[in-house]
């Protein structure tokens, strides 16, 4: 397996000014030394509530916002080091889906415009052969030629990602960031433009970073998961392996939450105590101490590591872990 992108030691620091001289008082640590990485042709998906520093990491990685400290490794090279310029020509190489296609959108531009900026920008094709590029790239998210003159205001929330998804592919990108692309659509529309991005990976050799802060969601399009916490991974693992036999007390909660679809399969929510504390001063230790139904007294001052379970692509940052997986029936038939 090649990797594609790898994201080392990556913090996002955002200063918080304050009293008469509006110096820096004090910092949001939105990502706080996250590292992960992803290989070509796979789906990884980042998962976790707002505010847990998923988006962040992903704006991170297209130096959106530039970050505070940490790597970028993408396709050999660190983006970090890169001056404007030649992250600029990268650029084509990384896009972003965001979740409300309509704010990124120009309302005033025909689809065919848009796409015909993005491809102009870029230079990916001779301007004669525009036009024909863009009828095929709309035909291929599933938009018809008849449509390619029409605004985005015409078109319905599904058909308006499935433009933002056809101007990403415009650049041949090889990484695609889908940051809750599809969070705002119906879950009948959600499952086919699933689905349409599943068809593209295959078509195109693409590679997603997929962020989202549902698992239900991203459940049948990834590979792999990562699942963060106040500006931390807490658990990443292989899907099946994850979903199976979760093992960060944070995950085992978020997956109580899914609604099931298996009738026999009863299964309990874990309902989390309190609200995701404040980034500017996350607990001590273990960060999500305060909400943790197993909570130990070193976990208010140890900082967790993360544990790798024996043979398997699946870590999770927990004191639990120290001695191999977590056997949650006994644990929970203590409390
Ligand atoms: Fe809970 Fe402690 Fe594990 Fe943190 S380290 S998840 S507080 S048991
Ligand atoms: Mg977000």
């Amino acid at each position: 397996k090649k990797t594609l992108l790898e994201v080392k030691n990556l913090k996002q620091y955002f200063p918080i000014k304050g009293g008469l001289l509006g110096r820096t008082v004090n910092h949001v640590k939105a990502v706080d030394d996250v590292s992960f990485n992803v290989y070509e042709g796979e789906t990884v998906s980042i998962v976790g509530e707002s505010g847990c520093g998923k988006s962040t990491t992903g704006r991170a990685i297209l130096r959106l916002d530039e970050p505070t400290s940490g790597e970028i490794n993408f396709d050999g090279e660190n983006l970090l080091a890169l001056n404007k310029s030649k992250m600029r020509k990268k650029r084509k190489d990384l896009q972003i889906i965001f979740q409300d296609p309509y704010a990124s959108l120009n309302p005033r531009q025909t689809v065919s415009q848009i796409l015909e900026e993005a491809l102009e920008i870029q230079k990916v094709v001779p301007a004669r052969d525009r036009r024909k590029k863009i009828v095929e790239l709309l035909e291929t998210v599933g938009i018809g030629a008849h449509q390619i003159d029409r605004h985005p205001h015409e078109f319905s929330g599904g058909q308006r990602q499935r433009v933002g998804i056809a101007r990403a592919l415009s650049v041949n990108p090889k990484l695609v960031i889908c940051d809750e692309a599809v969070s705002a659509l119906d879950v009948s529309i959600q499952a086919q433009v699933l689905n349409l991005l599943k068809d593209l990976q295959r078509k195109f050799q693409l590679t997603y970073l997929f962020i989202s802060h549902d698992l239900g969601v991203v459940r049948h399009i990834s590979d792999r998961i990562i699942v963060m916490y106040l500006g931390k991974i807490v658990e990443i693992g292989d899907k099946q392996s994850l979903f199976e036999n979760p093992q960060h007390p944070y995950t085992r909660a978020l997956l109580s939450a899914i609604p099931s679809t298996n009738i026999e399969e009863k299964k309990e929510r874990i309902i989390l105590k309190g609200d995701v504390p404040s980034p500017i001063d996350p607990p001590k230790g273990c960060r999500f101490h305060t909400r943790c139904p197993f909570a130990m007294e070193r976990c208010s001052s140890e900082e967790p590591k993360l544990h790798t379970l024996p043979g398997k692509e699946h870590s999770a940052a927990c004191h639990l872990l120290e001695n191999g997986a977590v056997d949650y029936a006994t644990l929970t038939s203590n409390y």
